[in-house]
């Protein structure tokens, strides 16, 4: 589903992934770990162009990302991201929030949306904050949000970044079980995550980044299991 090949991004001077070659199947679960700064981050938002790169290519089912031909927000409409920033959008409900794109892709009828979010946001323990906007929430109700918000489309893929750091503890077990669910029914995600639940329990590779480079793959196993 995911082929990279020979990855090369700067920032500026800052070599900041270096030929990197990674292929990602349809329904696997990748999570990236590594130092902080290692690219991580950087890494996964190559897949849905926020950020560019220098050097290589990356093609998502046959298609080549960067083809002229390909509109961004056709690619980006495909593909769920999670990210540190939230980007709720202040004036909407939490409700609306999660089910403005999903109506106004055409992807769900505006009732069919509605229906998909609340039974999501009950899975994240948010259906009583359905009405509320996001400055009244707390940064980990944000959070779920934003993760109930990506999966109303559907997307065939996710991209998650830290998706539980604002998340106290007992949400993290809860949002491990969504992303389980998920990853049973065959959605591809890739996530980048200290999480050592999230690798353990839904991932079926772990990749390791040191300096912009991928340093080893293994399975969750053996990188657990390792003396
Ligand atoms: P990680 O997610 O592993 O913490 P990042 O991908 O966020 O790493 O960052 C990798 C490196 O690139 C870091 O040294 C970071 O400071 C640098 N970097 C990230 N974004 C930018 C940017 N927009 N401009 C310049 N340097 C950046
Ligand atoms: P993360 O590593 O988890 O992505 P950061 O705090 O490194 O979080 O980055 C947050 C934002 O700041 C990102 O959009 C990233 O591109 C940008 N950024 C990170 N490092 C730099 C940097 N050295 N110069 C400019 N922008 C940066």
């Amino acid at each position: 589903m995911i082929e990279l090949k020979n990855v090369n991004k700067w920032y500026g001077e800052y070599h900041a992934l270096v030929d990197v070659n990674e292929t990602i199947g349809t329904g696997e679960v990748v999570v990236v770990c590594g130092p902080s700064g290692s690219g991580k981050s950087t890494l996964i938002r190559t897949i849905n162009r926020l950020e560019e790169i220098q050097g290589g290519n990356i093609v998502l089912d046959g298609q080549d990302i960067h083809d002229p031909r390909l509109d961004v927000n056709v690619l980006r409409a495909g593909i769920g991201f999670v990210f540190q920033q939230f980007n709720l959008f202040p004036h909407l409900t939490v409700l609306e929030n999660c089910t403005l794109a999903a109506i106004q892709l055409g992807k769900l009828s505006a009732a069919e949306a509605r229906e998909r979010a609340m039974s999501l946001l009950e899975r994240v323990g948010l259906a009583h904050k359905a009405a509320a906007i996001p400055s009244q929430l707390s940064g980990g109700q944000q959070q779920r949000v934003a993760i109930a918000r990506a999966l109303t489309l559907k997307p065939p893929l996710m991209l998650l970044d830290e998706p539980t750091s604002a998340l106290d503890p007992e949400m993290v077990g809860e949002v491990l079980l969504v992303m389980r669910d998920l990853a049973r029914d065959g959605m591809t995600m890739v996530c980048v995550t200290h999480e050592m639940g999230f690798a353990r329990e839904v991932a079926d590779r772990v990749i390791f980044m040191d300096q912009g480079a991928v340093l080893e793959r293994a399975t969750p196993q053996d990188f657990f299991n390792r003396p």
